[in-house]
């Protein structure tokens, strides 16, 4: 695990996992086979430095508390307020939501509308397969647990993927999110995608200091 003073270590991006709750080390093994480094995001200083974040799977409520507790939740919204390249999953897609049915928003940065435990208890975990063409032309497998699904985006939101005629992807500029879990598959292709997102965002970043500098 690089420490911050070594995050932009071998020029690699370095993407924050948010570290409260959720699965983490499924996401910084993905990272780590598309060429990433990765920092576990506790407190936050270590937002400092990233060049992307990656926000996890768990339980909405208790990490949107949580970041709260560990004062890392103003920090944070500022950061992807101003383009910090953002991977929601499952609840990392509902802490990014605007919306949420019948509850307060948390981070309330993206344009989408959101309905937690969307499925019902029968089948509230399931796995499915599609493509999806924003990320591949082969199918995808899809895992979903206890997810939510996109009522709808508005502004400047778009879908990236309906399966069964709701919503469980979307993007909006510097933001991504998915209602299944990628991370828990062998397929890195989402986490692909995402980073290339991050090197869009680190590429535009040094074009501007380029810019300021002549
Ligand atoms: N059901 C959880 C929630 O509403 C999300 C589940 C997940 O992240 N796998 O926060």
């Amino acid at each position: 695990m690089p420490t911050a003073a070594g995050k932009t270590e071998n020029g690699k991006p370095v993407v924050g996992i948010l570290a409260l709750q959720g699965s983490v080390a499924e996401h910084e093994r993905a990272l780590k086979r598309v060429g990433v480094n990765t920092v576990r995001v506790l407190k936050a200083e270590h937002l400092d430095g990233l060049d992307g974040i990656i926000l996890p799977g768990g339980e909405s409520t208790t990490i949107g508390k949580l970041l709260k507790l560990f004062d890392i939740f103003e920090p944070l919204k500022v950061k992807i307020e101003s383009g910090l390249p953002v991977f929601g999953t499952c609840a990392g897609l509902i802490l990014l939501a605007k919306e949420i049915e019948g509850e307060q928003p948390h981070l309330a940065a993206m344009d989408i509308r959101v309905r937690r435990n969307a499925y019902g208890r029968q089948i509230d975990s399931f796995c499915s397969r599609a493509v999806i063409p924003e990320f591949s032309g082969a199918p995808l497998e899809l895992v979903f647990i206890r997810a939510p699904w996109i009522e709808k985006v508005f502004g400047k939101a778009r879908v990236v993927a309906e399966i069964d005629g709701h919503i469980a992807a979307a993007r909006q500029d510097n933001m991504l999110v998915t209602s299944f879990h990628p991370e828990l598959t062998s397929d890195i292709t989402v986490h692909q995608y995402f980073t290339d997102m991050v090197k869009a965002r680190m590429k535009d970043m040094r074009g501007k200091d380029a810019e300021t500098e002549a």
